[in-house]
């Protein structure tokens, strides 16, 4: 029979943890002199909450799970840690993992000084329950199950991993990093019952929100106070347990929908290519695939622009990748790469690389149910224009820029625009059921009109004097040169009147015209009048 008191380390059950003054306190008081904080108000000149009591009610309320029975950490990576620290003495105790698992279990054991013993999953990457009980003895503290396993997707079986927890006198911790993209509701619904389990989850996977390092514990309110205990002082960061909070109660349910219905439209697709042996079932966001020659594969992968994690080396998994299901676009791209293939237009999107001497970028266009912006040229106010343009047209974008601009902005402007002209020449072209044209009706207060065509010409028609040289450090001549090589690259013709007396502003608006004309001029045609766009039949 498992024993809590009888399992933690000796010096844990002793241990006085440490405390903060507004944990002690029962009252709330208006002024906190108490932590040797800077007093002048900002975002983060405040500790957090040293436990993010917001994050544990909202996650019962939404998990129907007690309150006590959860424990919130710096990713589930830090309760891995905390968990072994818990229940091992170091140089002593042992800890059981499958084999093929996740690695961190391995490595954190052996930070700590903890001995691993590894129980080979079957063949068919099912637990073997024979096995890990005999690999059980007196110094086995815990056994980390991860279901589904990565990297190999699948999920073990219900009845096996029930046994071994309740026949195994310690810890036995069931990880369910990508449970949500699984068939399974999980084990959470069982740590009442059974003392001696476990369940970890994470933000970081299907919540989208890998960043912020949020992961949690569900199990009995004993394991939950101890790791309570022996926590860093403030492991939650003030921002961590405000976008946590968000994202837990945020439905993404379209976007989970989307990864799994890729995964099944990538293996299916994969499964055809020559080169590939088998694509093992998944329940996770990955694929673990199989090549005749996967460090070739690898390689090949690399130089086109793509990662993916090579799992070779590991038990039962000799020539295997693990390929993360990415958004439609960036599979399209993985299949045309391991195909032969080396285009950049999809009917989603455009994907491009480019290096120069003086440029480095990568920039994803593309138009889909979910929308998303990722931007970084390394120009803090282009940044925030290309934002708005994002925004108002609708079109996903995800830039990463490396420029010479210690020299200037010049180069990084320019390319940026050249890839943007280009993804929106790529949108269009070939396409037969967009609009064409765009337009911005001037209403009372807004400064710009602006009138697009989609045409697969170049013209710009710019009547706009900006009334300062330069917003911040950002030289206001950079606009027009920015929109010259967008258009030139786009093969658009763009008509632009600006009149105001701010140029942050009149830039701004230029942006938002622009996007909110590129946005309609991409519209789909309604089906009863899908004519193509031009009477010749062809833009080009
Ligand atoms: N468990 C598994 C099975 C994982 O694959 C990962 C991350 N790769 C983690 C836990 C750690 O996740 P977190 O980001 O919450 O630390």
């Amino acid at each position: 029979m498992f024993n809590l008191e009888l399992s933690i380390r000796d010096n844990i059950r002793s241990l006085t943890p440490y405390s903060t003054a507004r944990e002690e306190s029962k009252i709330k008081t208006i002024i906190s002199l108490d932590a040797n904080e800077n007093p002048f108000v900002s975002d983060f000149n405040r500790y957090p909450e040293s436990i993010p009591h917001n994050i544990i009610s909202t996650l019962s309320n939404v998990l129907n799970v007690d309150s006590d029975s959860i424990f919130v950490g710096s990713g589930s990576d830090e309760v891995i840690d905390l968990l072994i620290r818990l229940f091992c003495v170091p140089s002593k105790d042992s800890i059981i993992v499958m084999d093929p698992s996740y690695g961190y279990y391995e490595v954190s054991a052996a930070i700590n000084d903890v001995i691993v013993k590894k129980v080979e999953l079957s063949p068919d990457f099912m637990l073997d329950y024979s096995k890990i009980l005999l690999n059980i003895d007196q110094t086995t503290k815990m056994i980390f199950i991860c279901s589904p396993n990565n990297p190999t997707g699948n999920l073990f079986d219900n009845e096996t991993i029930l046994e071994v927890a309740e026949n195994f006198n310690g810890v036995v911790v069931v990880d369910e990093a990508y449970i949500d993209f699984s068939t399974s509701d999980g084990f959470a619904k069982y740590i009442n019952r059974i003392p001696n389990l476990v369940v970890l989850r994470t933000l970081s996977k299907s919540k989208g929100m890998a960043a912020i390092r949020v992961g949690y514990a569900l199990c009995s309110s004993g394991i939950a106070r101890y790791l309570h205990k022996i926590k860093y002082p403030y492991n939650i960061s003030s921002y961590s347990q405000k976008m946590a909070l968000k994202a837990i109660l945020a439905d993404n349910s379209v976007q989970i929908e989307i990864i799994k219905r890729e995964r099944s439209r990538v293996a299916l697709r994969l499964s055809q290519i020559v080169g590939v042996e088998s694509v093992f079932p998944s329940e996770a966001n990955f694929l673990l695939v199989k090549f005749k020659d996967s460090s070739k594969v690898y390689d090949s992968l690399v130089k086109a622009g793509v990662t993916v994690r090579d799992r070779s080396s590991l038990k039962y998994c000799n020539g295997c990748l693990r390929i993360t299901i990415g958004t439609p676009i960036e599979n399209d791209y993985l299949l045309d790469i391991l195909s032969g293939k080396c285009e950049s237009r999809y009917e989603s999107g455009v994907l491009f690389n480019r290096e120069s001497k003086e440029t480095n970028i990568s920039l994803k266009v593309h138009k889909s149910q979910v929308w998303g912006c990722s931007i970084s040229s390394g120009i803090p106010f282009l940044d925030h224009m290309l934002e708005i343009f994002s925004l108002h047209s609708g079109l996903s974008i995800e830039l990463n820029a490396f420029g010479d601009t210690n020299v200037d902005y010049h180069h990084t402007v320019e390319d940026c625009a050249i890839l943007i002209g280009k993804a929106i020449r790529e949108l269009y072209r070939c396409n037969s059921n967009f609009q064409r044209y765009g337009y911005v009706l001037p209403m009372d207060e807004s400064k710009t009109s602006l009138t697009l065509d989609l045409c697969g010409r170049f013209y710009l028609k710019w009547d706009v004097k900006f009334t300062e040289e330069r917003v911040g450090d950002f030289p206001t001549g950079l606009i027009y040169h920015f929109f010259y090589s967008l258009c030139a690259n786009a093969k658009i013709s763009l008509h632009v009147s600006t009149y105001g007396e701010d140029s942050h502003h009149m830039i701004e608006s230029i942006f938002k015209a622009f996007s909110k004309s590129l946005g309609l001029a991409l519209l789909e045609l309604k089906s009863e009048y899908k004519l193509f766009p031009s009477s010749k039949g062809l833009i080009d």
